[in-house]
């Protein structure tokens, strides 16, 4: 097998095979070990001096770095790629790439919250100024342009709520005002929104979720456009935040099989949705696929796909009464974060801390990751848990 940039002439599946491998380097093993290093040796002092070589310090990159950045930039259609150590370095770094004191940042109101805290606590004592817009804005966003704004950073669809953005419109009033467009698209993936092919300049992606696949794991990727590589690469550099190689080395591991998790958890959450649309107690599905959520249509048109994390909003109920349908789940776990093998849900309301929107979905809220269990065992774990829900309602 020959060495594999992973683009030649094949077609999607086979490329998330062979991208990044080349089994004769390392003595004909299938797969790139986790090369740990911080020191390489250079022969000569001509060369030293030259840094000449492939590689030449840990920080800057290790060929098991080098395997995952190259595949995820044939995945996602990117100029360059870089690995951080998590999905929330990988929003900072992005960000720190393209701002400077004076600026100013557009970022959707429905953004991943740590997010949100970057820009309103480091990002603000750095002199750089963040307005929330609604994530359903469209056009509209070209009136909240100033002079001073450089970028614009959106998540499609929405954390938690799961509005579905107009990125190709984002993108045009972005660039129209000389502005790049940020996005964050860790619910997607590569697989089902190609980022770069529909306008975005950089991408990021939280490995930890589908990439890693496992809960085992914490990385970040940011991805550039052609035109917006170098600043990224430049501030990659000279900040150093690299992935750690264990991590790096998983993560290639889970990228083989990251498209089979992902049609499988996409078939599953669309018949969860339908499940829970059906359910008495549920007043609301927030699923992108759905044909009855506000949002279907973009996503039919920019999306190739859904993963299997959506939210649903109940009919007004205790919040002793939610607990009880919680606490005594056999299969949903509580806990943060997704993209693993195993269904997590968690209760969420937005309210606090939204600044351009009002959140007021008039009733309690979940989101529900699922994992890859039979859907009839995940139904039956949730047909109790309203059992109980219903009980403690009624008793109080
Ligand atoms: C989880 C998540 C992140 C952060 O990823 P970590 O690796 O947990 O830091 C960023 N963005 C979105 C949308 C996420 O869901």
């Amino acid at each position: 097998m020959a060495a594999h940039s992973g683009k030649g002439n094949y077609r999607a599946r086979t490329r998330v095979v062979v991208a990044g491998r080349d089994p004769a380097a390392q003595h004909g093993f299938v797969n790139m070990p986790a090369f740990r290093g911080s020191t390489v040796i250079y022969p000569t002092m001509d060369d030293l001096m030259h840094r000449r070589g492939r590689f030449s310090y840990g920080t800057r990159g290790t060929p098991t770095t080098e395997a995952l950045e190259s595949a995820w930039s044939d995945l996602a259609g990117a100029a360059g790629t870089v690995l951080v150590p998590s999905g929330l370095a990988a929003c900072v770094l992005a960000l720190m790439s393209c701002l400077k004191a004076g600026d100013h940042l557009l970022v959707t109101d429905s953004v991943y919250r740590p997010t949100r805290n970057f820009c309103d606590t480091v990002l603000r004592r750095f002199g750089v100024e963040t307005t929330y817009y609604d994530p359903l804005i469209g056009s509209g966003i070209a009136a909240l342009m100033k002079p001073s704004t450089k970028v614009v950073f959106t998540e499609a669809p929405g954390s938690q709520t799961f509005e579905v953005q107009d990125i190709p419109t984002l993108s045009e009033a972005a660039h129209a005002h000389g502005a790049a467009l940020i996005m964050d698209n860790t619910w997607a993936t590569p697989f089902f929104f190609p980022p770069h092919e529909r306008g975005v300049d950089i991408a990021v992606e939280a490995g930890t979720k589908y990439l890693g696949g496992h809960s085992d794991l914490l990385l970040g990727l940011v991805s550039a456009n052609a035109e917006y590589w170098p600043r990224l690469r430049e501030a990659f550099d000279s900040m150093a935040i690299c992935a750690g190689p264990e991590d790096v080395y998983l993560a290639l591991r889970g990228l083989r099989t990251m498209r089979l998790r992902l049609a499988e958890q996409e078939r599953a959450g669309i018949e969860m949705a339908r499940y829970l649309e059906k359910r008495p107690e549920v007043k609301k599905v927030l699923h992108p696929a759905l044909p009855s959520f506000e949002g279907h249509t973009i996503w039919k048109r920019d999306f190739l796909g859904a993963s299997g994390l959506f939210s649903i909003v109940l009919h007004p109920v205790a919040a002793g009464a939610v607990a009880a349908m919680l606490d005594g789940l056999k299969l949903f776990a509580m806990g943060y974060s997704w993209g693993g093998f195993e269904s997590l849900i968690v209760p969420f309301d937005c309210k606090a801390y939204r600044t351009a929107t009002r959140f007021e979905p008039g009733g309690p809220c979940l989101r529900l990751q699922i994992g890859l269990e039979d859907v009839e065992d995940l139904k039956a774990d949730l047909d109790a848990g309203f059992a109980r829900m219903n009980a403690a309602a009624k008793a109080a």
